[in-house]
């Protein structure tokens, strides 16, 4: 039987960064995933880096996606020169569309709860957005410009973490997944895999919106699936240089020329299917955008599933038994939340102390009371 110092479950972005911040300080680390590491929601997602808060329920997320956005071009420099890809960042901004007149009076308490939060914002006319954008609908009444958002190409991003970690001294194993955790009393002591066992002084979950089918993870990780629905655009009669957000739908451009145009959040289980209505909601959103956007070449179109957890937080930290710890329910924010993910569960297992506060994302506070174990 094979032992290491940590063993993680799943190789997206989440698992696979934490296992190249692991081996970054001399550990001997493992992935273990059921099929080719980061072919799930790190590969379907938009790519956004943006730390404004979606809602006034997400504001509770603002210290660790600060920290993030500060961790990121360290991060990112990492994984491309350990892996010699580029991941296709772009530091551009966002301009957040506002078409009614009630949107446009909210204006200015969204630029005040922005500042307030350390975020740059500001307000621009129909005109001052059209003339950083000129593809946008003159039927826009104004915008909110974000101009220290970022995005970067999530499947490039992916692919050059799992090569740096491999890089770094990593084992990744596909199609090995983990069927259940093992415990020894109060401790755990690593994974019950497809084939075999693997021993661990670390076990870390972090296989995205299927941690809670690993028998035992469940109570730590209540994760269900959101899907949401994409698709890539291709159009030479438009070009456009930032984010775009109208409410949840946006349009992001990459550096080979295509938009990308998101996105559902649909509770439909671990259904993938790309469906009319949610091509409909997302073209409708686009093309009220940018109207050129009409003539674009649908290139692709494709669903993935969000880790979320039930209250639409991240679960990170350690659990109440020993060795066990949970990286995941990033839901919207993964892409975000890697960094200083992969950071905080490194500083656990190196010193049990961590740089920013985590405790709000505890895997126990799912636990009643009465069942939390004291380690
Ligand atoms: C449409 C869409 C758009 C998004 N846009 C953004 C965005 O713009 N910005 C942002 O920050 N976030 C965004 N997200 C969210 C972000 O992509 C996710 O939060 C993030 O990718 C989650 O990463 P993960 O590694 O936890 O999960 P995943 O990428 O799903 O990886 C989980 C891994 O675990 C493996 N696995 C499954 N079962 C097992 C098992 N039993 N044992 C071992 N391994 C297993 C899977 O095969 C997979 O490789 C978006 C997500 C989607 C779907």
């Amino acid at each position: 039987m094979k032992t290491y110092d940590a063993v993680i479950a799943g190789g997206g972005i989440i698992g696979s960064s934490i296992a190249l911040e692991l081996a970054s300080v001399g550990l001997k680390v493992a992935v273990f995933d059921t099929q080719k590491p980061g072919r799930e929601a790190s590969w379907a997602s938009a790519g956004m880096i943006s730390p404004s808060p979606e809602n006034p329920a997400m504001a509770s997320l603002l210290p660790l996606s600060l920290a993030s956005v500060c961790l990121y071009p360290e991060f990112m420099g990492l994984v491309e020169e350990l892996s010699g890809q580029s991941v296709g960042y772009r530091r551009v901004g966002a301009l957040d569309l506002l078409f009614t007149e009630e949107e446009t009076a909210g204006i200015s308490e969204i630029l005040g709860q922005h500042r307030a939060a350390g975020l740059k914002a500001e307000a621009l006319t129909r005109e001052q957005a059209r003339a950083l954008e000129p593809g946008l609908s003159p039927e826009i009444r104004a915008a909110i410009h974000r101009p220290d958002e970022a995005s970067l190409d999530n499947r490039l991003f992916t692919e050059a973490t799992v090569e740096a970690a491999r890089r770094k001294g990593v084992e990744i194993f596909s199609g090995n997944g983990a069927k259940a955790l093992c415990f020894e009393g109060n401790t755990c002591a690593g994974l019950q895999l497809e084939t075999g066992r693997v021993v661990a002084r670390w076990t870390v979950i972090a296989a995205g919106c299927f941690s809670a089918r690993i028998e035992g993870a469940a109570p730590y990780a209540p994760v269900i699936p959101a899907k949401g629905q994409m698709m890539a655009l291709r159009c030479n009669a438009v070009r456009l240089e930032r984010d775009l957000w109208l409410g949840h739908n946006y349009l992001v451009p990459r550096n080979d020329g295509r938009i990308i145009a998101g996105a559902t959040v649909e509770y439909e289980g671990f259904d993938r299917s790309v469906t009319a209505a949610g091509l409909q909601q997302i073209l409708n959103a686009a093309l009220s955008v940018l109207p050129r956007l009409e003539k674009a070449r649908v290139e692709e179109t494709w669903a993935g599933l969000r880790p979320d957890s039930p209250d639409h937080l991240p679960i990170l930290g350690p659990t109440d038994r020993d060795g066990l710890l949970i990286a995941t329910g990033h839901f919207r924010s993964g892409i975000l939340l890697t960094p200083v993910t992969a950071r905080l569960v490194r500083e656990w297992i190196t010193s049990q102390k961590v740089s920013v506060d985590w405790a709000p994302f505890s895997p126990l506070r799912f636990q009643p009371m009465s069942q939390t174990r004291t380690a």
